[in-house]
């Protein structure tokens, strides 16, 4: 069995900028990859917008995917596709990755893991839809693969539920190559996706939002027929007279991606109840010394470009290897509805940290603000802040004369 310093799981964007991070710290790296070719999910992602942080440029996914995949062939990174990792076992010098492939099955050994194993879309079955069980009902990422992957369009007339990114873009898509997109049902009061996607999908295609409405129940045998669409109060419960039936051959959910750990947590991995993903320190260390988490297995990015910024670090951090040391909890405040970091370890550099967050609701004026032992350290103000808009910020912990037993908290507040 061949040994790496760093293998890599998952070879979307995230994998291969952590991949390539690796690579450039000294590590020998292998990426493995289930999929015929790398880029992940941005394969199918061919619309523009991808890049303006990290390139200056807006590409389409392909291409962002693309400029990753010629850096990682250039630095000579061995990477396996069509291998399926299967399990993970961990030995007393590192861990062993069994994988199956077109060889049968392989193990690779290697001192650390980056898990890039990117995230899941929500199904029927977790929004509780009632109804028959017709063709017809699919993620916006199948309907995504049909359309632009295999060119075959699943719907004449369709339906779309949740406003998250991938719907959003799906809407556009469809009415583009002619399907005709009846409308866009939220549940929530406000969209999911971000805004420049409400305004350049629905609003410019004349494409109906019905924001506080839901999908109630599905119609057809073989084939969808109908769905019944109804409008919600507060708690989100469907009000009675309100229903409507919508005739459609096609129902498409946009209702929430989940982080995929299912190795993850095989391994033991503590797994944060807000991001869905793992807890992590400063340098995407999991709570098992010699894991790393990155990308939207991680935590679920809206920009890919901010994937591959944690992706990098995840992978330099990786084929250095630090141990987990003193670490301190960032305790979560009002306010915040993810995190990332999750703690900050005092014996790795912390004068740098990025930290990503989302905000519970939104918020005009708020402050974001992180205190040591109920003192006030940090605080910066934001002009308004949105759940689908992750932000960023760089942090020097360093400078709060933090110890083993302060007390490190985060939380925003609305002025
Ligand atoms: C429809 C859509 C539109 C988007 N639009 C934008 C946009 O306009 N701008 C923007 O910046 N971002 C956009 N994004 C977000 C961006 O595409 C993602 O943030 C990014 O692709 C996540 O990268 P990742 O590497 O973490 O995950 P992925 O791209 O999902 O890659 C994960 C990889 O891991 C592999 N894998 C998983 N499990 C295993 C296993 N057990 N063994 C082997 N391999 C495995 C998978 O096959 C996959 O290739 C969009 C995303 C979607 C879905």
């Amino acid at each position: 069995m061949k040994k790496y310093g760093v293998i890599v799981i998952g070879g979307g964007p995230a994998g291969l900028a952590a991949a390539e991070s690796a690579k450039k710290a000294g590590a020998e790296v292998v990426v493995i990859e289930r999929e015929a070719r790398l880029g992940g999910i941005l394969k199918q992602c061919v619309h523009d917008g991808f890049g303006l942080i990290r390139f200056g440029e807006k590409l389409a996914g392909p291409e962002y995917a693309e400029r990753y995949i010629d850096e990682v062939k250039a630095l000579g990174i061995e990477c396996r596709t069509l291998t399926f990792v299967t399990g993970i076992e961990k030995t007393q010098g590192g861990f062993v990755v069994h994988c199956v492939s077109r060889d049968g099955v392989v193990s690779f050994e290697g001192d650390s893991i980056v898990l890039a194993t990117g995230c899941r879309e929500r199904t029927a079955k977790q929004v509780l839809i009632q109804g028959t069980r017709p063709a017809g009902v699919f993620t916006a990422g199948t309907a995504q693969n049909f359309v632009n992957l295999m060119g075959k369009l699943p719907a004449k007339k369709c339906v779309i539920l949740g406003s998250g990114d991938i719907g959003l873009i799906m809407a556009r898509r469809l009415t583009l190559e002619g399907a005709e997109v009846e409308g866009v049902y939220e549940v929530k009061p406000e969209p999911s996706g971000l805004t420049r996607n409400i305004h350049q999908c629905l609003y410019d295609f004349d494409i109906p939002l019905h924001l506080s409405h839901t999908v109630t129940r599905v119609f057809g045998t073989d084939r969808l027929e109908a769905v019944e669409v109804a409008a919600v109060d507060g708690g989100m419960r469907p009000i009675k007279g309100t229903e409507r039936i919508v005739e459609c051959d096609a129902l498409i959910l946009s209702v929430g991606l989940i982080p995929e750990n299912e190795l993850a947590e095989s391994l033991g991995v503590k797994i944060n109840p807000f991001t869905k993903g793992p807890d992590c320190d400063q340098s995407y260390a999991t709570s098992v010394d010699g894991i790393y988490s990155a990308g939207n297995a991680l935590n679920v990015f809206d920009l890919v470009d901010y994937v591959s910024e944690c992706a990098a670090s995840a992978g330099a951090n990786a084929a250095r290897g630090d141990k987990d040391g003193k670490c301190v909890t960032l305790s979560r405040g009002a306010g915040l509805l993810s995190y990332v970091p999750h703690r900050i370890c005092l014996d790795k550099p912390h004068d740098k940290v990025v930290v990503f967050f989302r905000s519970a609701k939104d918020m005009d004026r708020a402050t974001l603000r992180i205190t040591v032992d109920g003192r006030e350290v940090f605080k910066k103000k934001f002009a308004f802040l949105r759940p689908p808009e992750m932000q960023r910020l760089e942090v020097d912990f360093s400078a709060f004369g933090l110890g083993a037993d302060s007390e490190l908290g985060i939380s925003l507040e609305e002025n």
